[in-house]
């Protein structure tokens, strides 16, 4: 698809005179906001952007607590290319973690992008939701959003103001909304909104902040140069999700972002949910995923779960596996162990089918908002069968039990584990049966917060033989002693 300025087509017919006059006070205010960017007519002739910098990307919904700060990579040699003549971007940079993982820290680099309605991770093709994200992702700095403002096919409309803000709405011709703040002091974009969707937040607006305007640009050849940002912040809902500082060129050359001809032939990836069903002894099985695994415990009248991972596709078919494997008792409970995004994804969904949430209480307000939370651009489970919320608090300094007389479960906190605040483990006294996740992964490079896990079974007098983590494979007591001594070892 090429896209065509209203622009050039006025200076096609009177060429080289300056556009202007345009039909809407709302088109004004997008060709009010390229001259204060150099120029109508340099803005317009800009196909091309290159914006290299640094800064951070922020690990959405992994702190540790829900309403704490992100952890981030540190990003340097941030390159992204633009070419918005055949709308394509591509962005590598150096990313190091910053953060203590199931891996070592390490330094990566990352390459992806997005050729029309194809998006790419590195050489691997990523998923058309990914790609829709993307495209928007394309217009969220100042030259892309006023390019599509003008373009002829957008629509620009409802001109508002909003404090010290003229604001209007952009509506791409592939029905992408956009939402532009001009500063009505400087005549500069300062804000672009959009809205997406999120598995555990649901309708999320995304929006990207520019301040520290400077003249840049120019080094491609005849071009103008542009006032262009230096300071580029995305915050998505409440989180701030990346902050870069830049410098930007204009119509340099981008060459051809084109991706890569095999993941251009591949099919987008689908999704794929297997639950594979492990005995670990009487009345209890792990149900095994291809990374994040959930268990099941079977009482004298109910079931319990334990987490509720991933996305809802796998928790509504870790339910399904569970009440096939007993038709005859209802399905009572789901224990979180914490509230990161993939260990959570499944909650709303277990509302839906009526599970009671049992998680610390560190986590409740958060569920509470989870479980509110509008779903309307995908209609989730929960939205399609709307449920209340009922949820057991768990404290630290009391462990939560369930039991029927003879089997009992103890659900306690992992106490000051790094990972997450209020980290649950659930544990079979009769049994000794361990379930953890994120603290002892036994196929992990690593296990920095083993040592954690072991302090609390021991302080605890916790008699653990099997250890059934939810990621990786079954494990004993004594494989959890020796990673925590191979991680001594390493440091
Ligand atoms: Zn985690």
């Amino acid at each position: 698809m090429r896209r065509r300025p209203r622009c050039l087509i006025v200076f096609s017919v009177l060429f080289a005179v300056a556009c202007g006059g345009a039909a809407t006070p709302e088109l004004q205010l997008i060709e009010d906001a390229a001259e204060a960017m150099g120029g109508l007519r340099s803005v317009s002739q800009t196909t091309a952007l290159t914006v290299e910098g640094e800064g951070r990307t922020f690990r959405l919904g992994q702190n540790t607590r829900p309403r704490a700060d992100l952890p981030y990579y540190q990003v340097e040699n941030y390159l992204l290319q633009v070419d918005y003549a055949n709308q394509r971007w591509r962005l590598s940079q150096d990313r190091t973690t910053t953060f203590l993982t199931g891996g070592p820290l390490y330094g990566a680099r990352q390459t992806y992008g997005l050729d029309g309605d194809v998006a790419y991770d590195d050489a691997a093709r990523a998923s058309d939701k990914v790609a829709a994200d993307r495209w928007a992702e394309m217009y969220r700095n100042p030259l892309g959003i006023v390019l599509l403002g003008l373009d002829e096919t957008s629509t620009v409309s409802n001109l508002r103001e909003e404090g010290a803000e003229r604001v209007v709405d952009v509506v791409a011709a592939n029905g992408t909304q956009f939402t532009l703040h001009v500063s009505a002091e400087t005549g500069l974009p300062s804000k672009v909104v959009s809205s997406s969707y999120h598995p555990n937040l649901g309708d999320v607006a995304i929006e990207t902040l520019f301040d520290g305007y400077q003249e840049m640009g120019g080094l491609g050849g005849f071009q103008a140069r542009l006032t262009l940002p230096r300071n580029y912040t995305t915050n998505l809902d409440r989180f701030t999700i990346s902050r870069y500082s830049t410098t930007a060129d204009t119509n340099a050359d981008v060459g051809d972002l084109s991706a890569p001809a095999d993941v251009r032939a591949a099919s987008a990836p689908m999704a794929t949910v297997t639950v594979d069903v492990d005995e670990v002894t009487d009345g209890v099985w792990r149900l095994a995923g291809q990374s994040h695994h959930s268990a099941l415990l079977e009482f004298e009248d109910f079931l319990v779960l334990i987490e509720a991972p991933q996305s809802e596709a796998r928790t509504l078919a870790v339910i399904e596996s569970a009440r096939e494997l007993r038709p005859d008792k209802p399905l009572r409970y789901v224990i979180n162990t914490h509230h990161h995004f993939d260990h959570s994804a499944g909650i709303r969904a277990a509302v839906s089918e009526g599970l009671t949430v049992v998680t610390h209480r560190t986590n409740q307000s958060f569920y509470e908002d989870m479980v509110a939370r509008r779903h309307s651009i995908v209609q989730d489970a929960l939205t399609r069968n709307a449920q209340p919320l009922t949820l057991e608090a768990v404290s630290s300094e009391e462990p939560f039990e369930i039991t029927d007389g003879s089997r009992t479960l103890q659900i306690a906190t992992v106490v000051d584990d790094p990972h997450a605040e209020g980290m649950l483990m659930a544990y079979l006294p009769r049994e000794r049966i361990l379930f953890e996740v994120d603290a002892f992964s036994p196929s992990a490079a690593a296990s920095p917060f083993a040592e954690t896990l072991l302090r609390n079974i021991e302080d605890r007098e916790l008699r653990v033989e099997t250890i059934v983590p939810l990621h990786g494979e079954i494990a004993t007591l004594e494989d959890l002693e020796t990673a925590v001594e191979q991680e001594a070892q390493a440091l």
